[in-house]
C-alpha cells in the first residue's frame, strides 16, 4: 500500500511537470502570434495616421493659399478705395473690404485649427512609431528565446512521458483509474492531511478516518473531495508516545 501511494505521489509530481511543459508548448506559439497580430495592427494605425497627416497638410496648403488670395483682394480694394470720390461707391467698396476681412479672419481660424491638428497627428505618429519599434524589438527577442524554451520543453516532455508510462504501469489498475478520475476533476488527486484536515479541500477529516490514514495500511479518500489522503512521514506520531 505504502509503495503504491509513493508511486502515485511520484506520478502526481510527474503529471504536474508534464502539464507545465505542455502549457508552455501550447501557450508560447500563441503568445508570439498575438505579438505579431499586435504589430500588424500598429502598422495599420501608423498608415492611417500618416494618411490623416497628409490630408491635413494638403488642406492646410489649400487654406493658406485661399487666405493669401483673400488678403491680396483686400489690399487691392484698399488701394482702390483711396482713389474713389463717389460716396456710394466708396461705401460699397468699404463694405466689400469689411466682408473680405471677415472671410479672411474665418480662414485664419481654420488655418490655426489645421495647424493644431497637424501637430497632434505628428505627435501621435511619433508615439506609434516608437511603440512599433518597441514591440518589434520585444517580439524578435521573445522569438529568439522561445526557440530554446520550446526545444527544452519538448525534450523534457519526452523523458517525463516515459517515466509517466512506467509509473502508470506499476500502479494497480483500480488506483490508477481513481487517480486519473479525481485528477481530471480536481487538477490533483493526492492531498496531504494537515492538522486533521484535507489540504485539497480544507475540510476536517473525521478522527477515525484520520487514524486510518496515519496507519498507512489502506487507501483513504477524502469524504468531501475524494482525493487520496496521505501524511508526511515526519507527521506520523511514533508508537507508544516515543519521541
Ligand atoms: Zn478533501
Amino acid at each position: 500500500m505504502k509503495e503504491q501511494l509513493q508511486l502515485l505521489m511520484r506520478l502526481q509530481d510527474i503529471d504536474v511537470q508534464v502539464d507545465q511543459h505542455e502549457t508552455i508548448l501550447e501557450q508560447l506559439p500563441k503568445e508570439l502570434q498575438e505579438m505579431a497580430r499586435n504589430l500588424v495592427s500598429l502598422r495599420h494605425e501608423i498608415s492611417e495616421t500618416e494618411e490623416s497627416l497628409l490630408a491635413a497638410e494638403t488642406e492646410l496648403q489649400k487654406k493658406e493659399s485661399e487666405l493669401s488670395v483673400e488678403q491680396e483682394k483686400i489690399k487691392r480694394s484698399e488701394r482702390r478705395l483711396l482713389s474713389i470720390k463717389n460716396l456710394k461707391e466708396h461705401e460699397a467698396l468699404s463694405r466689400e473690404i469689411r466682408l473680405g476681412k471677415k472671410v479672411a479672419g474665418e480662414i485664419e481660424e481654420e488655418v490655426l485649427e489645421l495647424m493644431n491638428r497637424l501637430e497632434q497627428f505628428k505627435k501621435s505618429l511619433d508615439r506609434k512609431t516608437a511603440d512599433y519599434g518597441d514591440c518589434e524589438k520585444k517580439m524578435v527577442e521573445r522569438k529568439a528565446e522561445s526557440e530554446k524554451i520550446l526545444f527544452d520543453a519538448a525534450k523534457a516532455l519526452e523523458s517525463l512521458k516515459v517515466e509517466q508510462q512506467n509509473l502508470a504501469e506499476n500502479v494497480r489498475k483500480e488506483y490508477f483509474k481513481r487517480y486519473t478520475m479525481v485528477r481530471k476533476l480536481r487538477g490533483n488527486a493526492i492531498a496531504e492531511m494537515v492538522n486533521g484536515s484535507c489540504d485539497g479541500c480544507h475540510i476536517a477529516i473525521p478522527p477515525q478516518l484520520g487514524l486510518r490514514i496515519l496507519r498507512q495500511q489502506e487507501f483513504i479518500y477524502c469524504p468531501n473531495c475524494h482525493r487520496i489522503l496521505y501524511v508526511k512521514p515526519e507527521n506520523i506520531p511514533l508508537p507508544n508516545g516515543a519521541q
